[in-house]
């Protein structure tokens, strides 16, 4: 099989491998979709000295695809299962996994060589490859009505924008800005519309600003030329938004989704690029603003957010703007880091 692995300083490398064989508990997915995710950017870009020490694995953590064959002991998919893989797969027995947090267990399998929260970093073959060996655990059950490609941006972008939606309980009663029009904010617009709230999206690049026009924006603010706080109150009659996620992770959008909110407002932090913010706590206390952050999603969610998607007609694969054959990973990846385009996908037959 064919698989891609980041170098460092923006190169990749494809070549082959042997067929991957499952060992007990684990199971081997046949990918049909594998899509590229922007913390996918942070691995590509790092320089060759950053590299060192990290583990030369394949790249990709949102697969989606077959079951081609189990290990022994595996009786939650078997062959031909259509299924989601998640990227960070918990032992399934300590209190965070019972709990449905495996992206805190201690003991997780993680793929891809990204660092995680946990200090542990992805040690494990991911998703840009023809074939994808997993703990059976991490193979979810992906229904009929959504496509591979659906389920590949389920396994990341599409669960940790639906998490941080219904954390901050997003209703039709709801006005929502969105900073951020990326892939993970694209996802939150389809899923913000179908919870019946109004939208707002900001985003500073045009080509994504007018994506996500196309996919539901009610009403969309350059971030490069506008006045995003005083445009947000503008179209909410003064009173500010109800609710106001980040996605970007940069400081001027986190400060303005602060800002834009009125009182009682709820706030969500998902991007994190800059590091360091001084939040003033009389904006949060002088309006009763609540500030949540939200890291990727727990594993109950998964089956939440499909029932939510297949109810609500809702398919993440419409923000995809390009895909590609994995024989085409330089053109896809160098394509994805001008961070103009949606979503992009590694499709398979
Ligand atoms: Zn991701
Ligand atoms: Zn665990």
């Amino acid at each position: 099989m064919k698989g891609v692995t980041f170098l460092g300083e923006r190169q990749i490398r494809i070549q082959e491998y042997p067929d991957p064989e499952p060992g007990p508990g684990q199971a081997v997915v046949t990918m049909k979709a594998a899509t590229i995710c922007g913390s996918d950017l942070h691995v590509y870009r790092r320089s060759k000295d950053a590299m060192k020490g990290v583990p030369q694995v394949i790249a990709g953590h949102e697969p989606c695809g077959v079951v081609r064959t189990t290990g022994t002991g595996v009786s939650n998919v078997r062959p031909g299962d259509r299924v989601s893989v998640l990227h960070a797969i918990g032992c399934g027995n300590c209190v965070d996994c019972i709990k449905g947090y495996d992206y805190r267990c201690r003991k997780m399998d993680t793929i891809d060589g990204r660092p995680w929260w946990t200090g542990q970093t992805g040690n494990k073959d991911g998703s840009f490859a023809d074939q994808l060996l997993v703990p059976a655990r991490g193979c979810l059950p992906l229904p009929d009505a959504l496509s591979f490609i659906d389920g590949a941006i389920m396994a990341c972008a599409g669960g940790t924008a639906y998490e941080v939606l219904t954390k901050l309980r997003v209703s039709s009663l709801d006005t929502v800005a969105l900073y951020g029009l990326g892939p993970v904010g694209l996802c939150a617009v389809l899923i913000a519309k179908g919870m019946g709230a109004r939208v707002i999206g900001v985003e500073p690049t045009p080509e994504r600003l007018a994506l996500g026009l196309t996919l539901g924006v009610d009403h969309g603010i350059n971030a490069a030329t506008e006045d995003v706080v005083e445009e947000v109150r503008r179209v909410t009659q003064g009173r500010g938004a109800e609710v106001a996620i980040d996605f970007s992770g940069r400081n001027v959008a986190r400060t303005n989704a602060i800002h834009c909110v009125g009182f009682g407002g709820r706030v969500g932090f998902i991007g994190h690029t800059d590091v360091d913010l001084a939040i003033q706590p009389s904006d949060l206390i002088s309006r009763d603003v609540t500030l949540r952050g939200s890291p990727i999603f727990k594993t109950d969610t998964y089956f939440d957010m499909a029932d939510f998607l297949i109810d609500h007609a809702i398919s993440l694969e419409r923000t995809v703007t390009h895909r590609f054959r994995l024989e085409q990973a330089v053109e896809a990846l160098q394509l994805f880091d001008t961070q103009r385009t949606g979503k992009i996908a590694f499709v398979w037959d």
